[in-house]
């Protein structure tokens, strides 16, 4: 610690529950609100970074909750770091593994509290300390969750219209393959290559269905596929990617450098969803990113739907970050029905921008905070 006004001298832990817009349809669940671990990291100097630890919608997609998360920084990291200095990002991060095992989510609420923090107490953005922003927004495409060809039309339409999304991405896994796979290629149909179309089946179809229905999806007009089969299985989904001609995109298989380097081996997927969560924060990030581009392999931007300070964590490791090079879908603010910020993240002409201000640049409206905190 080069100052003593850097030491960590709290960290809060705070569940919010935050209502969506609509219910989101994911393929095992459905959320009508999405909670938030907020974390709130605060030094000698009176400075405090926020970061957020947030999975979609619950434990179904990695074993990690908002509940598990409060309870690993609470009791394991939280005594580890206080007093320490915020400018000890890679210290605490490589100490912490010893600590804790897996956890990224969690983890990445505490690495992003720790950038925030540290950036604002130098007085710079987040990605200064990412060696700067080359661009200032990404592009964003929507996700829409299972829903039936109308709404989810109307929708897609709407974001269109108002020049928010020109790509759309649409959740499967949820309905009978059959019925799911015509419901898709429809809204494909419909559209006729007026806006991108991909799916993400988030792991719930075995080989065997997978192989039946995604030629099929591919035929109709579906450029790109993400994580039709488990996890585990990159051979399998190697398998895929070398039947059909459109891109493989994968997620739940990749967290770490090394499951990078195992698609990238088994040349399982062209694109590998990279979240900043998933991945436990922006430094394990950039490794991840690191693999793939020595692979070939080009990186989505995904969400977690965090929040506007897991978001905007994101935008900032994406504008400095160019192997992120397949677009965003930062979009998970724009799915609240409640702003938790003083001012809103700037959306438009289909992408969302940096925010300018100090640390991730974003502020909470902290009465906003206290009335969706969970008692
Ligand atoms: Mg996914």
């Amino acid at each position: 610690m080069s100052d003593p006004d850097l030491a960590i001298v709290s960290i809060e832990t705070t569940i919010l529950d935050v209502p969506l817009i609509r219910p989101h349809k994911f393929a095992t669940t459905t959320s009508e609100v999405q909670p938030i671990l907020l974390v709130a990291i605060t030094t000698a100097g009176g400075v405090t970074g926020h970061g957020e630890g947030v999975v979609p919608g619950g434990p179904w997609w990695g074993g990690e909750s908002v509940e598990t998360m409060k309870a690993i920084v609470d009791n394991y990291v939280t005594p580890y770091i206080l007093g320490r200095g915020v400018d000890e990002i890679t210290g605490i991060l490589v100490d912490l593994e010893r600590i804790v095992a897996n956890a990224r989510f969690a983890k990445a609420a505490v690495d992003v509290a720790l950038h925030d923090a540290y950036a604002r107490h130098l007085g710079v953005g987040v990605h200064i300390l990412l060696g700067g922003a080359f661009r200032t927004g990404v592009d964003v495409r929507w996700a829409l969750g299972a829903a039936p060809v109308e709404e989810v039309l109307d929708e897609i339409e709407e974001k269109i219209e108002a020049r928010l999304n020109f790509a759309f991405k649409l959740k499967m896994g949820a309905l009978d393959p059959a019925v799911d796979t015509e419901r898709v290629v429809s809204i494909a149909e419909a559209l006729d290559g007026r806006a991108g179309v991909s799916i993400d089946v988030n792991a719930r179809w075995d080989r065997f269905t997978a192989l039946r229905y995604v030629p099929e999806l591919v035929d109709g007009g579906v450029e790109l596929v993400e994580q039709p089969t488990p996890a585990e299985q990159i051979e399998v989904l190697a398998e895929i990617n070398r039947l059909v001609g459109a891109s493989v995109m994968a997620d739940e298989s990749v967290q770490t450098p090394h499951d990078a380097f195992r698609i990238a081996t088994l040349g399982a997927a062209d694109v590998l969803a990279l979240k900043t969560t998933k991945c436990g924060g922006l430094q394990r990030s950039k490794q991840v990113v690191a693999v793939a581009k020595a692979a070939g392999l080009r990186c989505h931007g995904a969400t977690s739907i965090e929040g506007p300070i897991g978001t905007a964590a994101s935008v900032h490791f994406a504008c400095s970050e160019p192997g992120i090079d397949y677009g965003t879908e930062l979009f998970g603010p724009q799915l609240f029905a409640v702003e938790l910020l003083q001012t809103p993240l700037d959306y438009s002409e289909g992408q969302v921008h940096l925010p300018t201000g100090l640390g991730l640049g974003v502020e909470l409206d902290m009465d906003v905070v206290k009335h969706l905190a969970r008692n």
